[in-house]
């Protein structure tokens, strides 16, 4: 079975990194966001129970770091129930095959998204022309190509219900890619974002490195659908979160999230919108 199990043909390592790299916070006491170079993997479970999920897998050659994130918070030899996907870009799924192949555990994708995690469909070239730091002239080099996960990847209920954490729903959330998902929990507010929005200029290799807090879109350079993307902004918005997770950038709670989140649907057009770029036409209005 395993045979099925491939990463893309353009895998490679990706020189990049933060000052958060390798280190993690424990948001709420069963949330914890971990930091492997620029991007965010998320755990959720109580660090006492051998109950927990993975949300996305870090940059390509990522895994031994991730397995001792994961041994170091839930015990020698813990595994996740699952891992689950907000979407399948490069900096999500980098130790998606290697942890599935240790771990043998499910994956779980929105339906729009298994093209890219099945081998099938590529995503689109990140376009190194948008407006941008030294991180979007650099993404021609990000593997693009899909990660094969075969008879592993499953699709989400159609109901909104997330495998293995009952109180969270996933909430459709396209335009960086078209099957991207976040997940919220009403009980408390916490939302783990993906790349719906980021808390830190993706884009800005200095801003990545410092991880300077500022309210973000969705990280351009690979950002197709900009109207979509702010539908999505919109109705993460609408449901009030207390405390958000996203996929690059540390977390942001209370009033700033509040505020910030207000900001960006307010200001879509100026924060988060490139003024020029291959996936953007402003001009064509
Ligand atoms: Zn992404
Ligand atoms: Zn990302």
């Amino acid at each position: 079975m395993d045979s099925q199990l491939s990463n893309g043909e353009d895998y490679k390592y990706i020189m990049a990194t933060s000052i958060g790299s390798g280190k993690g916070i424990e948001v709420l006491p069963d949330l914890y966001c971990h930091t492997i170079q620029i991007v965010n993997i998320v755990l959720v479970g109580h660090p006492n129970s051998k109950d927990f999920v993975l949300i996305d897998t870090g940059m390509p050659y990522s895994a031994e770091k991730i397995l001792a994130v994961v041994e170091e918070r839930f015990g020698v030899d813990s595994r996740p129930k699952a891992i689950i996907l907000t979407h399948g870009h490069f900096d999500h799924v980098g130790a998606v095959i290697e942890l599935v192949k240790h771990w043998d555990v499910p994956v779980y994708a929105h339906e729009l998204e298994l093209p890219f995690l099945t081998g099938v469909s590529s995503y689109p070239d990140p376009d190194t022309s948008v407006e941008g730091g030294m991180i979007a002239k650099m993404s021609s080099i990000f593997p693009t190509d899909p990660v094969q996960l075969g008879s592993h990847i499953k699709s989400l209920p159609s109901d909104g219900s997330v495998p293995f954490l009952p109180e969270f729903k996933w909430i459709h959330t396209p335009g960086h890619s078209p099957g991207h998902v976040s997940f919220f929990r009403e009980k408390d507010g916490a939302l783990i974002a993906g790349d719906a929005f980021v808390t830190v200029k993706q884009e800005y290799l200095y801003k990545v490195f410092t991880q300077e807090q500022e309210i973000s879109g969705p990280p351009r350079y690979l950002t197709t659908d900009w109207d979509a993307a702010l539908e999505s902004v919109i109705k993460l918005e609408a449901l009030q979160p207390t405390v958000a997770i996203t996929g690059h950038g540390l977390p942001m709670e209370r009033e700033l999230l509040a505020n910030s989140l207000k900001k960006l649907v307010n200001e879509f057009e100026h924060i988060a919108i490139p003024d020029y770029g291959k996936f953007v036409d402003k001009d064509t209005d």
